[in-house]
């Protein structure tokens, strides 16, 4: 109830949420209610969660921020979600993304654009714009996002919260609407370390429903979190720090660092040589992955059918024409055009070879050090409107985060200073699995 009254009270400016149920909410908390007289041991039991609105959960809606998806109700409900439910977390709403989260800001969302708590000028990051904000404006404690490129540590960087991205496999995609199904993963948005890694202990395991969900067994993120690291090494990639870095976030991040050397950490510097090529190689891979999932909705197998045809190719045309925005017609057009006969070789085995590179330059990286800190942004939140019209400009907005996604590394997303009011983020990334050394490096920051 206390999160539907803060919800009423600020959401009004936000915009975080595209959809409530107060009424569904009290009854789940209810539910919480007995699973705590019953003696429930879960962290989680009547917490207020926020949900992305691209997870499905049975019989609600499940839009993406498209007008395709307008009157979808899925039949089921996300791995990551039902988990959550059963732990006994309430969830209080479905929040605004860029649509089919395709975007760096949340204004590409058919609702209109959610704006950041620190300045309602500004946007929150994206594609999780709305789970970063309700969690930043005190809406949810905890919040569920996911990361194809960035689009949960971004947003937390924005809105100055937590944001994990697990390693690829960690957390089932079961229920997930797909953009990019190699890259795509989901992760929460908490205002504490310890918050996020009581999430990830909840969603994270195993999941026959995701043939691509990791077996290996989940470890215990919470105990030992705030045992400080003993011997750490952190990486420093001189190139993060180059042109292109706002002065303010560059002194944020190596204070950061030198608060780590002041615990005890030792600083290394290591290389990545091909991440100058991770945002091409993210361009080509993402959108042909998305020409490819978001060939279903067609009118006929999924989402929103044209009132007016002549013929079946009309309906088709009339029905994507209509349903999808800018956006995600540029990256239909993109991945169709890059694995098309006579360019696939050209584009997509390109992008697919330099992916691998990307891949070993953080495996070798990582025997030299145990963590790589970088900026998560290379400026803070930009203002609504300002890169709305350039989408190469939006799409270097990710050039920090989109490389732990082509290697498939879990990264941590946490606030390390202001500039003029505005949180910065700091960037922790890992090697496949390390979630709990990341966890506790993050913590140690705390
Ligand atoms: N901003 C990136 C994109 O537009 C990443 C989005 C995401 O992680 N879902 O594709």
């Amino acid at each position: 109830a206390a999160a539907h009254a803060r919800i009423r009270a600020v959401d009004g400016r936000i915009k975080a949420f595209l959809h409530t149920d107060a009424d569904r909410s009290a009854a789940l908390a209810a539910d919480a209610d007995r699973l705590i007289a019953g003696g429930s041991q879960s962290d989680l039991a009547g917490v207020p969660v926020a949900i992305k609105d691209n997870l499905c959960v049975e019989g609600e809606p499940c839009t993406c921020a498209s007008r395709m998806l307008a009157n979808f109700r899925p039949p089921y409900t996300a791995t990551a979600v039902r988990r959550l439910l059963d732990a006994g977390a309430v969830p209080v709403g479905r929040t605004n993304l860029d649509e089919f989260a395709m975007g760096s800001s949340t204004e590409n969302s058919g609702a209109g654009p959610t704006r950041n708590p620190w300045d309602p000028a500004r946007a929150p990051g994206g594609s999780s714009g709305g789970s970063a904000a309700a969690v930043a404006a005190g809406m949810a404690p905890i919040a569920l996002g996911s990361d194809t490129g960035g689009s949960i540590r971004q947003p937390a960087a924005f809105c100055g919260v937590v944001g994990l991205k697990p390693t690829y496999g960690r957390v089932s995609r079961y229920g997930l609407v797909a953009f990019a199904s190699s890259l795509d993963q989901i992760g929460p948005f908490a205002r504490t370390v310890r918050d996020a890694a009581s999430v990830l202990q909840t969603i994270a395991g195993h999941d026959p429903l995701d043939s691509t969900s990791l077996s290996n067994p989940v470890p215990d993120y919470l105990t030992d979190l705030d045992e400080p690291l003993a011997g750490l090494r952190i990486g420093l990639v001189a190139d993060h720090f180059d042109v292109g870095l706002d002065k303010d976030v560059s002194d944020a991040v190596k204070g950061a660092v030198e608060l780590y050397r002041s615990l005890g950490a030792e600083v290394v510097d290591v290389t990545l040589p091909h991440n100058k090529y991770s945002v091409a190689t993210y361009y080509l891979v993402a959108p042909s992955e998305a020409s490819s999932n978001l060939a279903r909705y067609d009118g006929v197998h999924y989402g929103h059918r044209a009132a007016k045809f002549d013929s079946l190719e009309e309906m088709y045309e009339r029905s994507r024409g209509e349903g999808f925005g800018d956006e995600v017609k540029r990256r239909i057009m993109l991945g169709t055009y890059a694995l098309s006969s006579g360019y696939y070789d050209a584009f997509y085995l390109k992008a697919m070879k330099v992916r691998r590179l990307i891949q070993q330059d953080y495996v070798a990286a990582f025997e030299k050090c145990d963590v790589i800190a970088s900026p998560v942004t290379p400026t803070t939140a930009f203002a609504i409107g300002e890169l709305a019209d350039d989408p190469l400009a939006m799409y270097l907005s990710d050039v920090y985060t989109i490389s732990a996604n082509l290697a498939g590394i879990p990264a941590i997303s946490l606030p390390c200073g202001f500039s003029r009011g505005l949180p910065i983020g700091l960037q922790l990334l890992g090697p496949a699995l390390s979630e709990p050394n990341l966890l506790r490096t993050a913590r140690m920051y705390e």
